[in-house]
């Protein structure tokens, strides 16, 4: 690509509305621009990089044996009412009519889609196992859409769907889809964990997440340092608490197993932390395919403002509770009503704040079945205590791993994927069978494995960058090497070196952009840096007199000469 020809919009100035670094680097490199609130359009230089991501995630899941259909975005509500998810997904759910006034949902997952496809389309045992995949857009109407594409309304997911006569055959597809994210997230160069997540109602090993490590990241993980033992902070299980300081008193007053609405929550919330807690709301953030009751957003109201939300209780009974209304939560976020869906009872609620919480001064409650619990604040700043509590169940920093190897360190993630074994709730539910070998009518076994192709490109800025800009690996650069050009208007025969270059290191196999924007050496290599070119070849009069190119890589701090040979090696 001669960048010329491109369309490549740099800025040097920070935008003031982005928070996280990812965000950042994306506005300046122009790899984004905002439609509307976590509505984004990929530029030519952004769409690059997605795509990069997504040849990835299509070539391994082929690879592991998955075969790729396109389903539409846009649902009907018929299939959605046969898994009584139409009510129960909540306000994520963006809801739609056509001119006939039939009901529609834009899809934020696939589950019902597939499983009317399945059951139309396998008949017998002998078409299973099958796993099906789609690289498709999604959307998802998230309360709080933030940091870009990282948490975006409308993102690309690749979901797939796997169909099983037993359960011992979903356990090994299931194991399959782990060991081909393992190889998707290791060629795109980033560090990650597998780590077990809180399933719900299916609950054991059946569901686990992969994080990319970053201190950015909403997640908080638990994972040991003699082990392999790893788990989001949703699941981990704390052993012992060993000789972690005493509650204070605040704290011995919300575990107080007697009180029992939000405003009671809110009001212990307000002593714990010292603070004025107006209310406290539950509101539906829906989803997780495993479990059609989805997962629950409490949200804390303090002042006027609702300062923080994450899914915690899971919808089981909590008619305890009185849940803040739609019009009320509306109002605390300034938007319209109408973007909750119904908000039914649910029991168990538990009590979290953790250090991205507290880093923006939010705070987060629940209670979980036996009484309130309020399970980790920004101690020392909170409340007048050392440690750091860190987790809903107490798993603090320095536990021991709860499979008896090693001590529980904590770190911060960004979900990039998820694999989940479903079981039979959606096949029942929606009446997909197949015969079996003995001609008996069965219900298939189902897994379902996403992964966030969109946000990835932002969880890997996290990962990879520094002052000057994004520093992409490998797998995922728009281009792999540029070759810039000093000067190519004055100096036709610098123009005509670095073509012959250009064209020759394509024709080597190495994706390589010629820059003959014909822009100062500064502003070109800054531009270069800053969306994270890996390889820089630099054509100059000088280095032609010399025979040689000079050549950097984004990560090194010095340039060097190169002659030919030694370029081609160093690329190739
Ligand atoms: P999160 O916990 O971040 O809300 P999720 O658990 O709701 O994600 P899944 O239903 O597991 O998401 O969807 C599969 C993948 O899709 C996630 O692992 C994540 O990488 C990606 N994803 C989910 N929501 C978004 C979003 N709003 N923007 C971008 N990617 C998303
Ligand atoms: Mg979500
Ligand atoms: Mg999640
Ligand atoms: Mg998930």
């Amino acid at each position: 690509m001669r960048l010329s020809q491109f369309h490549l919009r740099t800025s040097k100035e920070t935008p003031a509305d982005a928070e996280v670094i990812s965000h950042k680097l994306m506005l300046k490199a122009g790899m984004i621009r905002k439609l509307a609130a976590g509505l984004y359009t990929w530029s030519p230089l952004g769409l690059r990089v997605l795509r990069k991501v997504e040849r990835v995630v299509r070539e391994e899941m082929d690879a592991a044996g998955a075969i790729e259909l396109l389903m539409p975005s846009v649902q009907p509500r018929e299939l959605w009412e046969e898994t009584g998810r139409w009510e129960k997904f909540g306000g994520q759910l963006l809801k739609i009519r056509d001119r006939k006034e039939a009901e529609y949902c834009y899809g934020p997952t696939a589950e019902e889609v597939i499983t009317d496809f399945a059951r139309n389309e396998l008949a017998s045992y002998k078409q299973l196992p099958v796993n099906f995949y789609q690289i498709q857009t999604k959307f998802r109407d998230e309360i709080r859409p933030r940091f870009g594409v990282m948490r975006a309304r409308e993102f690309l997911m690749k979901d797939a769907y796997s169909f099983h006569v037993t359960d011992e055959d979903l356990v090994r597809e299931y194991r399959n889809m782990h060991d081909a994210y393992s190889r998707v997230f290791t060629r795109l160069g980033l560090k990650f964990r597998a780590v077990q997540a809180d399933s719900g109602a299916i609950g054991g090993d059946a569901s686990q997440e992969f994080h990319v490590l970053a201190d950015s990241g909403e997640d908080a993980i638990a994972f040991s340092d003699g082990s392999a033992y790893a788990a989001n902070l949703e699941a981990a299980e704390a052993v012992s608490p060993g000789d972690r300081p005493a509650p204070t008193e605040a704290l011995r007053k919300v575990d107080t197993p007697t009180q029992k609405t939000c405003e009671d929550v809110a009001a212990l919330l307000g002593i714990a932390l010292q603070r004025t807690v107006k209310s406290v709301a539950l509101m539906g953030d829906a989803i997780d395919g495993a479990d059609p009751g989805g997962q629950f957003v409490l949200a804390l109201v303090r002042g006027d403002h609702v300062v923080n939300e994450i899914k915690l209780a899971k919808l089981a009974g909590l008619a305890d509770y009185r849940l803040a209304t739609e019009a009320e939560i509306a109002q605390h976020l300034g938007s319209e009503p109408g973007f909750l869906g119904p908000v039914a009872p649910a029991r168990p609620i538990r009590v979290v704040a953790d250090r991205s919480v507290a880093a923006m001064a939010d705070f987060v409650v629940g209670a979980n079945a036996s009484g309130y619990h309020l399970a980790g604040v920004n101690w020392g700043r909170d409340l007048p205590e050392p440690a750091v509590v860190a987790d809903i169940r107490n798993v603090v920093e320095g536990d021991r791993s709860p499979d008896g190897q090693g001590t529980l360190g904590i770190a911060r993630g960004i979900e990039v994927g998820h694999v989940f074994q479903l079981g039979r709730k959606y096949a029942e539910a929606m009446k997909c069978t197949v015969l079996d070998e003995t001609g008996k009518a069965t219900i298939p076994a189902m897994g379902c494995y996403g992964i966030g192709v969109s946000r990835i490109v932002a969880a890997a800025i996290e990962q990879n960058h520094d002052d000057a800009g994004i520093a992409w690996p490998d797998a995922m650069a728009p281009w792999l090497a540029v070759v810039c050009v000093i000067n190519p208007k004055n100096d036709p025969a610098v123009a005509e070196a670095a073509q012959t270059l250009y064209r020759e290191l394509n024709a080597a196999g190495i994706e390589t952009a010629l820059d003959d924007r014909g822009q100062r050496p500064g502003a070109m290599f800054a531009d270069m840096e800053l969306i994270g070119i890996p390889h820089r070849v630099v054509v100059s009069e000088r280095g032609l007199g010399a025979g040689t190119f000079e050549y950097r890589h984004r990560r090194a701090s010095e340039a060097e000469s190169l002659d030919r040979n030694a370029l081609f090696a160093r690329l190739g």
